[in-house]
């Protein structure tokens, strides 16, 4: 038998700060005195800082400019999540705690900078369960390359044909399958839905992680 190796998305996956990014950067645009509305949000969702700037502020800002500017963006979003916290979606403790009962190794590959991840992961108590956290800063190239999955599945020592990977959004089903995974994917945040998801390459989706069992995971690398 293969020994399923997990690597978990983690805004929309294993938890939800939408909400926490938005105040985030509406703080940040009262500093910069613009403004930050919902389309603003909705348009920009899933892009990088230095992308998400360039589009609604300054064109022509220079990567020093954007990194400056996404630390202050990124200061308040790790403010708000330490006053406020953040609660596991549905179904992931089980899942956390019944694979690593099964010995099964697990790794977080996220977009996010390692600030934002160590945060998250400690707030929730779950960094126990991960065996390697690749982020935002370890990468060139963002989802959908597979570069963060794979350099996750590589710190693991696992073949990617033995990975699946749990994700939320179409880039990363997306990164999954380039990297040669087999993929999870849970609409309960709702930003991306199931047909797309499933046209992306999806193996599985699920409208909440409670609906999968640790048998239907381990049959995917079977
Ligand atoms: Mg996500």
């Amino acid at each position: 038998m293969t020994t399923p190796v997990i690597i978990w998305d983690v805004d929309g996956t294993l938890v939800d700060t939408a909400e926490h990014h938005f105040s985030a950067w509406k703080r940040f645009a009262e500093e910069i005195g613009k403004p930050f509305t919902r389309a603003d949000f909705a348009a920009t969702f899933g892009m990088r800082n230095p992308e998400i700037l360039r589009r609604l502020y300054r064109p022509d800002a220079d990567d020093a400019l954007c990194a400056k500017w996404g630390e202050q963006k990124e200061n308040h979003y790790r403010k708000a999540v330490r006053d406020e916290g953040t609660q596991l979606l549905p179904g992931v403790v089980r899942l956390l705690k019944e694979f690593a009962d099964r010995g099964w190794p697990q790794a977080v590959g996220s977009s996010a900078p390692r600030g934002n991840l160590d945060l998250l992961l400690n707030v929730t108590n779950t960094q126990r369960y991960f065996d390697a956290v690749v982020t935002g800063d370890d990468v060139t190239r963002g989802k959908p390359d597979p570069e963060v999955f794979l350099i996750g599945a590589a710190k693991l020592g696992a073949n990617p044909n033995r990975c699946v990977v749990f994700e939320d959004a179409v880039a990363g089903v997306e990164a999954a399958k380039a990297g040669s995974m087999k993929c999870v994917a849970v609409t309960f945040v709702g930003h991306h839905p199931s047909d797309i998801l499933r046209a992306a390459g999806a193996d599985v989706v699920v409208a909440s992680l409670e609906e999968l069992t640790v048998a239907h995971v381990a049959s995917l690398v079977e």
